[in-house]
């Protein structure tokens, strides 16, 4: 008898979507979504509003002073913790002369491999979940007052209230990264349960934070089962739910703000002709579903976002394509979850976040693990710039539409690929991926 997968069997859902075989085999595949809503029809969402993501933004300002008082690399932006806006033409002529084709359009970067401290688009999230929880304890307790200069939460007093409460995350790597580092800086206990895939650099630089790391040999899922276990044993111990969290998804959120300011600051017009055209790599689905959010509110109808997963680890895909969300696995599917990205190496996305972004998102692509190493090697050629594998995902966007005959947008589109991480990463390996894309250029 067939297997039974959330109800149907292989070749029931082979029927229902046409491209469920080359998902399962692995295949690149492109998917627009059906379920897209123009602005205007969206059905309003009360549970995250714009004043919600403009007060995520202004608890980053009160917590700037702490944040450059205790990270000195962020001296220069005076304890704000944002990222270079790019443009990429020489990434641009690359890809068009690699792929023989044109893109409609300009290429933008948006570094968020220069995040500071986390080197990633973690920062986003994973900070503003701690400094939410951090300030909402101190202020319960009588010590802290929104008007104050959060520069005193460095002393002594705040450390040790703080080393009262304990933290815990599930991670493939650079969640673990971002909420480790803050937590311990502020005084927390703080746990990070590492899934297999995450690298060993990662571990080594969280215990040098003072981080206990926890090693399992199951996947992302089940590294954050683990972790949600054991901290729901523990007494003060909050756990950051990457598979259903509103506080990562405001955090991630607060990016559209911010490019809307760097959008302006480059004079882009966005408009109907010259509409954004974003690719954001996936992995449970949380950061690009808040980045996506935010961009929806500010840009509308001439925003449009495309998220990239590894052929390896298509679960959202799976789950937005399905209707069912968080309730199918790639694994149901035999899909491996094994990809050299390990920021998207996860097999069962965040309901949360799809549930946010159904109706916004335009469509799924995925992308080869080779790919992902051909464009880390050309970026860097053309470019000078150096991204971890995950953070690739989105450059084979704008590729996507050089063998298309017509893109939904403009032909005079900003697409801007979000380059998810990178600057943490040891000098010898991103010396070894560089190379090992090149291999795979001549290898093609
Ligand atoms: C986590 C991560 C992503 C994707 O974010 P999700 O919230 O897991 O979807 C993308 N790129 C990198 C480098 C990441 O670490």
């Amino acid at each position: 008898m067939e297997q039974i997968i959330a109800g149907k069997t292989v070749t029931e859902w082979e029927n229902a979507f046409p491209l469920m075989s080359r998902i399962m085999d692995t295949k690149e595949v492109f998917w627009e979504n059906p379920n897209v809503v123009a602005t205007a029809d969206l059905p309003e969402d009360k549970e995250v509003t714009m004043e919600d993501i403009l007060e995520a933004e202004a608890l980053f300002t009160r917590f700037a002073p702490f944040i450059r008082r205790v990270f000195p690399e962020t001296e220069m932006t005076q304890g704000q913790i944002e990222s270079p806006f790019k443009h990429v033409s020489h990434m641009k002529q690359m890809l068009e002369d690699t792929f023989s084709g044109t893109v409609p359009g300009d290429i933008w970067l948006k570094c968020d491999n220069e995040l500071a401290i986390a080197g990633s688009i973690k920062a986003r999230g994973g900070f503003y979940e701690i400094l939410a929880y951090a300030e909402k304890l101190a202020i319960d307790n009588g010590m802290l007052l929104q008007e104050d200069n959060y520069e005193k939460l460095a002393n002594d007093a705040f450390q040790s209230f703080f080393s009262n409460y304990s933290i815990a995350v599930g991670s493939t790597g650079n969640l673990g990264l971002s909420i480790g580092i803050i937590s311990a800086k502020l005084g927390f206990h703080v746990t990070v349960h590492m899934s297999k895939d995450a690298k060993e650099w990662k571990k080594s630089l969280l215990r040098k934070h003072g981080v206990v790391v926890e090693e399992h040999e199951g996947d992302f899922s089940e590294a954050v089962d683990q972790g949600r276990n054991q901290c729901q044993r523990t007494s003060n111990c909050y756990f950051v739910d990457d598979e259903d969290s509103r506080h990562l998804f405001l955090g991630y959120a607060v990016a559209a703000l911010r490019l809307k300011r760097q959008i302006q600051a480059n004079h882009l017009s966005v408009n109907e002709q010259h509409p954004l055209v974003v690719y954001l790599p996936c992995g449970v689905g949380g950061g690009p579903s808040g980045v996506a959010f935010g961009l929806k509110k500010i840009f509308g109808d001439n925003v449009y976002c495309y998220f990239a997963e590894p052929t390896h680890s298509p679960s959202v895909l799976l789950g937005l394509m399905t209707g069912r969300f968080h309730e199918i696995a790639v694994q149901d599917f035999g899909i491996d979850n094994l990809t050299a990205a390990d920021g998207l190496a996860v097999g069962r996305p965040s309901r949360y976040a799809l549930d946010k972004v159904k109706h916004i998102v335009n469509g799924v692509y995925t992308i080869d693990d080779h790919m992902l190493y051909r464009l880390l090697y050309l970026l860097h050629e053309a470019e000078g710039i150096k991204l971890e594998p995950s953070a690739l995902a989105g450059m084979y966007g704008p590729k996507q539409w050089m063998n298309k005959a017509e893109p939904p947008f403009g032909l005079e589109a900003h697409h801007v690929v979000w380059a998810t991480g990178g600057n943490l990463v040891p000098e010898q390996d991103m010396e070894s991926y560089i190379q090992y894309g090149k291999q795979c250029m001549e290898d093609k």
